[in-house]
């Protein structure tokens, strides 16, 4: 099969993305792989410093989102290819090297595909999506359908991310010796303990909000009453509203003793993919997978973002997990089943094709 030749070129071609010099070959080889399966020819763009690979139209309805970095950096995931039965290792492989090109594979099926489809890939999303942000808000305004290559699980799809926010809160109190005059400080510690305690407090489990308490640091020496302290927090809700209700809460913290000052940093960074924009898109799969006699796609939520959430936060119709089946991203057992690629192509080509034809 060439779809494995491909892949193993594409995957060999290690593009961690902080390595700017990676990320070029990388949308160079996946320029040259896709000349030798799609016609027009794709393209090179730059968003910010970024290399995009861009294959279709200018305006697309139909917006396949890729990202061809990887988390891994040069030679940390050793070997680069290795099959076992059906499964095939490698880094970047499941996510989302092997989905970018299902994804081109499925355009194969779909003549003329070019004037209404857009194939991307960034290479920044494992570093936050920065320089790929404002492309990616803008094709999701455009677009009736953003379509997420992403990895699978157990060749379902997803249809809920949690959004994230990161805060960090620093406590003012006032040094003072511990032994000498202790009462003359403002104890910053003491404070942020009882601030921790707070963050509990905040959870719901009806929503999967988390608030958890990540990095510490108070105190200068053993023997002086601690005059600043800072907590870090991440917190992760499936609603919007959830993780408005947690920046109240934190944004309004008051310290136990009126002579301490708290500052807030940092705020709500990805919003949820929520499932009022994946609802629609997935009836739709569900009924395509039905027409083509495939067993029913199923869905699932997860806790990680991808640019899915981007596409979603600006009103975009989403769809999410599109990619290979397989496990472990961002893990050493990280791989896919390649046994299953050619239905996974079959599901998606038969979905592009409803979406612009009906
Ligand atoms: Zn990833």
């Amino acid at each position: 099969m060439t779809f494995l030749a491909d892949l193993r070129e594409l995957v060999e071609c290690q593009s961690p993305s902080e390595d700017l010099a990676a990320c070029v070959r990388v949308i160079d080889l996946a320029l040259q792989i896709s000349s030798r399966n799609l016609t027009p020819a794709a393209n090179l763009r730059s968003f910010g410093d970024r290399p995009v690979f861009w294959w279709g139209a200018d305006q697309p309805e139909v917006v396949l989102l890729c990202h061809l970095d990887t988390v891994w950096p040069i030679d940390s995931y050793l070997p680069l290819w290795r099959e076992e039965g059906d499964q095939i290792f490698g880094p970047g492989i499941f996510d989302m090297k092997s989905g970018f090109l299902q994804a081109m594979y499925a355009l194969k099926e779909i003549p003329g595909a070019e004037s209404k489809v857009a194939l991307i890939g960034t290479t920044d999303e494992e570093i936050g999506s920065h320089a790929s942000r404002g492309l990616i808000e803008e094709l999701a305004r455009g677009a009736k359908a953003t379509l997420i290559f992403e990895s699978s699980i157990d060749d379902t799809v997803k249809i809920g991310r949690k959004g994230t926010s990161m805060y960090r809160i620093t406590v003012y109190g006032r040094a003072a010796h511990a032994g000498l005059e202790p009462e003359k400080g403002i104890n910053a510690t003491t404070e942020i303990a009882k601030i921790v305690l707070s963050m509990a407090a905040l959870e719901n489990a009806e929503h999967a909000t988390t608030v958890v308490p990540t990095v510490m640091q108070s105190g200068s020496t053993t023997n002086t009453v601690p005059a600043t302290a800072t907590l870090d927090i991440d917190a992760r809700s499936f609603r919007s509203s959830e993780l408005q209700r947690i920046d109240t809460a934190i944004r309004s913290l008051q310290p136990s003793n009126p002579a301490a000052r708290i500052e807030i940093t940092g705020g709500i960074n990805r919003p949820p993919l929520e499932h009022s924009a994946t609802a629609e898109l997935y009836e739709l799969i569900e009924s395509v997978a039905k027409k083509l006699g495939m067993p029913p796609v199923g869905h699932v939520s997860v806790g990680g973002a991808s640019d899915g959430n981007i596409a979603a936060a600006v009103g975009g119709r989403v769809l999410d997990g599109l990619g290979a089946s397989g496990y472990g991203a961002h893990a050493a057992h990280e791989h896919i089943f390649a046994d299953r690629v050619e239905n996974r192509i079959s599901l998606i080509a038969g979905f592009i094709k409803e979406l612009i034809n009906g």
